[in-house]
C-alpha cells in the first residue's frame, strides 16, 4: 500500500538557501478581527486561572494565566477575551488557548515604559516573554540551571527559511542593543552570536564574539553549534541548560533590544511564507493571527490534501487547522501542493545505508527503526541512540524505501517520555 509521506522534496536541497537581499518592504498581514494565544500549560491543570471572559486586553499588555512556567503572553492587540479552551498540539502537546476579538481603537499599555530606565529581569520577563521571537526569559530565572553562555542564532531552523537572515540584515542596532541588555539583566558573560559562513564579515565590536556556521544543512542546528562551535558537550536526555547554555533566536533579541529604545513591547512576528511553487517571501503579522489571515493576504487557497506546514521542509510540523495562529516562535509557513507531496510507502528498510551516511550523529537508523516500528521505544533509546537524535530530518529525506524515519522519531521520543512521565508518577 502507498501512502502519502509528510514531506517531499524533489531535489537534494543540503545547503541552506541564503536571502540574497532583504526586501525593502515585507507584507503586512492585515490586523486580524481576532486572535488567539497558546499557553503552554495544559487547560485541564489550569486550576489557578488569572484571566477570565470579558476581561480588557491592551497591546503590550502582560496576560498571566497561572503561576507556572509557560503562564505569560504579551497582548499583541487590544479586545476582549472572548473564549478560554483547551488546545491539542501535535505529540499530545496540550496547551490553554485564549482567543480574543479585537475592537478597533488600539490602545497601548504604559506599565512597559516605566521599566525602561532600569532593566531588569523579572520585569524583562513580565513584559517581552512572549514577544517575537519567544525570547526564552522563564530560563533565565532557573536558579538550578546557571547559565553561563547565551547563543544568539541567527542561522534559520530549516533551509528554506529566511526570517533570522532577514532580522540579521535589517535590524542589527536592535540586536546590538539586545545584547547589551541581556548583558545587563542576566550578567552573563560569554555572548556568542552565530551566523552563517556567507553573513561572517564586518560585525566590530557588538558586545558578542561571533562564530560562523557552515552553509551545509544542517550546520545551524543548536546541537552541533554547541558541539562544533562551543565545544561543550550535550549528552543524550540533556537540556542546553543542564550545560549553561540558553539559546535565543536572533528575532528575540532584536524585540528586546527594540523594546528597550522605543519604549514599546513589539507584536509583529515576522514569517517567510513559501508557496506551492516553492517561492519564498517575508511578512509580518500580529502575533495570534489565524495562519487563515495569511493564506488570505497571500490569495492562496488549501484543496483538499494540500499541506499546511508551520516551519521548513525538513523539521517542519503539519498543521491541520487553518485557524491555528501565528506563535511567536513561528518562523516560517509553508504551503505544499498535494501533487508536490511524493509517496511514502511501507516497503522495509533494504539496508542501503544511506540514512547512516547522512546523519550527523552517526545514529544506526537502519537498526533504530526496525525498533520503532515495533513500537519498542525503550530498547530503541537504549541500543540504538534514539536519545541522540537532532532531529534534522536528512534520514526521511533520503530514505530510498521511503520510510517517515522522521516521524517514527519524533513518535519514539513523545512515547518514551509519556512512559517515563506515567513512570514518575506511579514511584
Ligand atoms: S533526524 Fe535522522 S539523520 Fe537527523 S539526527 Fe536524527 S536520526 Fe540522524
Ligand atoms: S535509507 Fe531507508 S532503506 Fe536505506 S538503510 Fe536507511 S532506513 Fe533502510
Amino acid at each position: 500500500m502507498l501512502k502519502r509521506s509528510f514531506f517531499g522534496l524533489t531535489q537534494p536541497w543540503l545547503k541552506y538557501e541564503g536571502l540574497a537581499e532583504p526586501p525593502d518592504r515585507i507584507r503586512q498581514i492585515p490586523p486580524p478581527d481576532q486572535v488567539t494565544y497558546l499557553f503552554d500549560t495544559p487547560f485541564e491543570k489550569t486550576t489557578d486561572l488569572k484571566l477570565n471572559i470579558g476581561d480588557s486586553i491592551k497591546r503590550g499588555q502582560p496576560m498571566v494565566i497561572n503561576d507556572g512556567p509557560g503562564g505569560t503572553q504579551v497582548g499583541s492587540v487590544t479586545g476582549t477575551v472572548t473564549a478560554i479552551t483547551p488546545y491539542a498540539g501535535d505529540f499530545g502537546r496540550r496547551y490553554t488557548a485564549v482567543t480574543v476579538k479585537v475592537v478597533d481603537t488600539e490602545v497601548t499599555d504604559s506599565g512597559f515604559s516605566a521599566c525602561l530606565e532600569s532593566p531588569d529581569i523579572e520585569s524583562a520577563r513580565a513584559y517581552l516573554a512572549g514577544a517575537p521571537g519567544n525570547p526564552p526569559m522563564d530560563r533565565l530565572v532557573d536558579s538550578e540551571k546557571p547559565i553561563d553562555t547565551l547563543v544568539i542564532d541567527a542561522v534559520d531552523d530549516d533551509i528554506l527559511i529566511g526570517t533570522r537572515q532577514y532580522v540579521l540584515k535589517t535590524d542589527f542596532p536592535s540586536v546590538i542593543k539586545g545584547i547589551d541588555i541581556l548583558r545587563r539583566i542576566t550578567g552573563v558573560e560569554r555572548i556568542v552570536l552565530v551566523v552563517s559562513r556567507e553573513s561572517f564579515q564586518g560585525y566590530g565590536h557588538i558586545g558578542a564574539d561571533v562564530l560562523a556556521a557552515d552553509l551545509k544543512y544542517p550546520a545551524g542546528n543548536p546541537y552541533l553549534i554547541v558541539s562544533n562551535l562551543l565545544k561543550k558537550e550535550v549528552r543524550a536526555g540533556q537540556s542546553f541548560e543542564d550545560i549553561g547554555v540558553c539559546f535565543f533566536s536572533i528575532e528575540a533579541v532584536a524585540s528586546l533590544g527594540r523594546a528597550y529604545t522605543e519604549g514599546d513591547v513589539p507584536v509583529n512576528k515576522i514569517i517567510t511564507f513559501i508557496d506551492k511553487n516553492g517561492a519564498r517571501s517575508l511578512a509580518a503579522a500580529r502575533i495570534g493571527t489565524p495562519v487563515a489571515d495569511v493564506l488570505s493576504a497571500y490569495g492562496v487557497t488549501l484543496n483538499e490534501r494540500d499541506r499546511l506546514i508551520f516551519g521548513g521542509p525538513m523539521t517542519g510540523r503539519a498543521v491541520y487547522d487553518i485557524e491555528h495562529p501565528i506563535l511567536a516562535d513561528t518562523d516560517a509557513v509553508f504551503v505544499q501542493d498535494r501533487e508536490s507531496i511524493p509517496y511514502s510507502s511501507d516497503y522495509p528498510c533494504i539496508n542501503c545505508g544511506d540514512c547512516i551516511r547522512v546523519c550527523p550523529v552517526n545514529i544506526p537508523i537502519d537498526m533504530l527503526v526496525r525498533f520503532l516500528e515495533a513500537g519498542q521505544f525503550q530498547e530503541a533509546a537504549d541500543q540504538y541512540a534514539l536519545e541522540s537524535c537532532i532531529e534534522c530530518g536528512l534520514c526521511s529525506y533520503v530514505c530510498v524505501s521511503k520510510i517517515p524515519i522522521f516521524q517514527y522519531i519524533r513518535l519514539g521520543k513523545y512515547e518514551l517520555s509519556r512512559e517515563r512521565l506515567a513512570e514518575a508518577a506511579n514511584d
